[in-house]
């Protein structure tokens, strides 16, 4: 719970809360699951405990990395203490091997592996649908700078790089992932929002079966029943890889 604090901005899947610094914010992560946007609603049991748990590991290790997020701490396992920024109304998405829209959009097959990793920009903006943007489009709807999307995609891809060393370490495949940044008070962009099963697609190592495989919101979406084990199974691998030396 989080007692008498003023509620800031409540989401799908996060309550973000003001706190006594106002360079600091509160997310509380909820147990509702939305998909397709939000015209599939429900609940995974515990997914606030465990996205917030994964999130603030996968936050610390990239911060380990010299990526700047807005990661601070956690004060209980389901709320992350979070440096207050204002987000960039873009959905950053980074994809290594073909699932969900881009099959759906391009006719490319679900697993196959891209030539290079591709990072695209959709809107963030549920009446529209969230539409694929290209770069020109972010200029003409002075969403971002053209210095800002330069160093969005670098960061991207370098986070999907990390990344995905990292799950290999944890037996798991990294095919895609949705990011999200924001610019803090000396506007300065800094990775956002949360890195989670809610928000990745990961695919077990151990298993072939292309529904067995799934460990990520994909179990909601296409109802392939039991998601908390699969969220539970990810948090477990994750939390056993120990975090790596800071570079200096
Ligand atoms: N994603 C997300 N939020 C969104 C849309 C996508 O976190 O609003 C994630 C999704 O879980 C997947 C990746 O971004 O890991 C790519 O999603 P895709 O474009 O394939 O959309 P989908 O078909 O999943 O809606």
């Amino acid at each position: 719970m989080s007692g008498n604090l003023q509620k800031l901005y409540e989401g799908k899947a996060k309550i973000l809360y003001i706190t006594d610094n106002p360079e600091i914010l509160l997310a509380d992560f909820k147990d509702d699951a939305t998909a397709f946007n939000a015209q599939k609603k429900g609940s995974i049991i515990d997914k606030g405990r465990i996205n917030c748990s994964i999130s603030s590991k996968l936050f610390q290790i990239l911060a380990n990395k010299g990526i700047k997020t807005h990661f601070i701490d956690n004060p209980t396992p389901n709320q992350m203490r979070v440096k207050a920024v204002t987000i960039l109304p873009i959905e950053v998405i980074v994809r290594n091997i073909a699932a969900g829209s881009l099959c759906q959009q391009t006719g490319l097959e679900l697993g196959k592996v891209l030539l290079k990793p591709l990072v695209e920009f959709y809107y963030k903006n549920d009446q529209l649908g969230d539409p694929l943007l290209t770069r020109d489009r972010l200029y003409v709807m002075q969403l971002a700078t053209a210095e800002q999307v330069d160093t969005i995609t670098h960061l991207a891809l370098q986070i999907n790089k990390l990344l995905q060393e990292f799950f290999q370490q944890c037996g798991i495949t990294l095919v895609d992932l949705k990011l999200e940044f924001g610019l803090d008070s000396q506007q300065q962009i800094l990775l956002a929002d949360e890195i989670s099963p809610d928000t990745c697609r990961l695919w077990d190592n151990a298993k072939t079966d292309p529904n067995q495989r799934v460990m990520d919101k994909d179990r909601f979406r296409k109802d392939l029943g039991n998601i908390e084990d699969a969220y539970q199974e990810v948090l477990h691998r994750v939390i056993q890889v120990t975090l790596p030396q800071k570079n200096n």
